[in-house]
């Protein structure tokens, strides 16, 4: 074909045009070094204006549409009965086939609920991989998160299509050996976060159902990003590529008796969450913590504003066009790094690229924390904002010698925020990260100058060696 540029067949363009725009400044260089050594290296004291593109999180980061936009003025604000928030417990009620659904201001608000009426002391919470927030409100109440991932979950170079899935027959031991009496729960998180956003399949979740239930033990859900999760299954499992996602999500709903979600993430909006349930004596029992913690059930800690684009969100999260491009997107990123031998953890997630600090940088010392020295160094040369979730969160001082142990991996991610930027953008995101790989031999380490006793990410300041 002369002349004519070939696109690949799976090439997929943004399904949507731009109506709105917010500028992003991109700064000097010098600029940059200046503002980064300010920070203490830490990106999360840089000024959001400061960065060109931000892939710091996923969470509250999404781009909302026409009609969620409209819909805020719909929002009806009433302190009981908001016609709102019937709008979002009729949406969520026709995904999921839970009856009773309760609003909360984020995830982790609906998680405090869930383990203060669950959770006790001595209580063991079996799941594929808990989210941090969720394991350490378990920990709080006096419970053991058990996080029984397959062991490939937890291999980067494994490149099965279902990393989150749980290991069945560990499951199965862990019900056996400590009964209804000691289990309030089987918590299974879609897509599995703490991994990078793999998922887990439809037979792998059923199979974990049932398994549940012959314990007559119920099983959760914690939802944040389950429409992508939902996509994989549609996309990779066999048998599943005729049925819509929305057919996909009640049958994954179906296998179990409730949820917990951070709409951060799949809602498509900026901010809220919400439980809902099967059981009614459960769902009443969460109204009366809601009422003194988070507000009275019919709006619990969100604006009826709010509940009505997040209403609007859930439908539009589980279209077959925004997901083909959501999920077609970090492929797209992950396919360009691999592609010029970028090591990244294999296949992308849902919702991140991650970067293998320890093989792109094997010079480095995980002490002197490699994923980190990237980060920097995408900042400096592209105003690119990344997370680091490796020796810098994860290390664990060990109490009798005092010295710090790593963990086996030191990542970087590239969270992806919703409907937010182009696959320009990501073209962009791309060659800073190849070309600082093809000269990785001249990146030197850093070393932690000041940090607090505990999520020292958050507020540690480092310098360069
Ligand atoms: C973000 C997240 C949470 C917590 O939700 P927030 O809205 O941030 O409070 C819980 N579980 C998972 C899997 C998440 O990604």
């Amino acid at each position: 074909m002369q002349g004519v540029a070939v696109l690949p067949h799976d090439f997929l363009a943004e399904p949507y045009k731009i109506k709105m725009v917010e500028p992003i400044r991109m700064t000097s260089r010098a600029e940059r070094e200046r503002l980064i050594k300010e920070a203490g290296y830490n990106m999360f004291f840089l000024r959001a204006e400061d960065i060109y593109i931000d892939l710091l999180t996923d969470s509250g980061t999404s781009a909302m549409s026409q009609e969620q936009w409209s819909a805020l003025m719909l929002g009806d604000e009433a302190y009981a009965g908001s016609r709102s928030f019937y709008r979002l417990r009729d949406t969520v009620e026709s995904i999921t086939g839970y009856p009773y659904v309760l609003p909360a201001h984020q995830g982790r608000a609906a998680e405090k609920i869930v383990m203060d009426m669950l959770v006790k002391d001595g209580a063991v919470i079996p799941g594929n991989m808990h989210f941090d927030t969720t394991r350490a409100h378990m920990q709080l109440r006096g419970g053991k998160p058990l996080d029984l991932i397959i062991a490939e979950g937890l291999q980067p170079q494994d490149r099965r299509p279902f990393k989150g899935n749980i290991d069945l027959e560990k499951l199965e031991n862990v019900l056996a050996q400590h009964g209804r009496g000691k289990i309030p729960f089987v918590l299974l998180t879609i897509t599995c976060n703490n991994n990078g956003g793999q998922p887990a399949s439809l037979a792998n979740i059923r199979a974990a159902g049932a398994i549940a239930r012959r314990h007559g033990i119920p099983l959760f859900f914690d939802i944040a990003r389950f429409a992508e999760n939902c996509y994989f299954i549609h996309a990779r499992e066999e048998g599943c590529e005729q049925k819509s996602i929305r057919e996909i999500a009640r049958e994954i709903f179906s296998c179990g008796d409730g949820c917990m979600m951070s709409s951060k993430k799949d809602g498509l909006v900026n901010m809220g969450g919400f439980m809902a349930f099967n059981d009614r004596s459960l769902f009443e029992q969460a109204c009366q913590l809601s009422i003194i913690n988070e507000g009275f059930p019919t709006y619990g800690g969100m604006a009826g504003r709010d509940m009505e684009a997040l209403a609007r969100g859930l439908e539009e999260v589980l279209e077959l066009p925004y997901l083909q491009f959501r999920v077609g997107q970090v492929a797209y990123l992950a396919e360009r790094l691999r592609a010029a031998g970028v090591p990244i953890v294999e296949p992308a997630g849902g919702h991140a690229v991650y970067i293998d600090g320890r093989r792109f940088l094997p010079h480095i010392p995980q002490e002197q924390f490699p994923a980190q020295v990237i980060s920097i160094a995408l900042y400096i040369e592209g105003g690119i904002r990344t997370l680091e979730l490796g020796s810098i969160v994860f290390a664990e001082k060990d109490k009798e010698t005092g010295e710090y142990v790593y963990p086996e991996l030191d990542l970087l991610r590239l969270a992806i925020p919703r409907r937010v930027y182009t696959n320009s953008h990501m073209d962009y995101v791309a060659a800073h990260v190849i070309d600082l790989y093809q000269r990785r031999h001249t990146l030197k380490g850093l070393k932690i100058v000041y940090q607090p006793p505990v999520a020292r990410h958050f507020t540690c300041r480092l310098e360069p060696l």
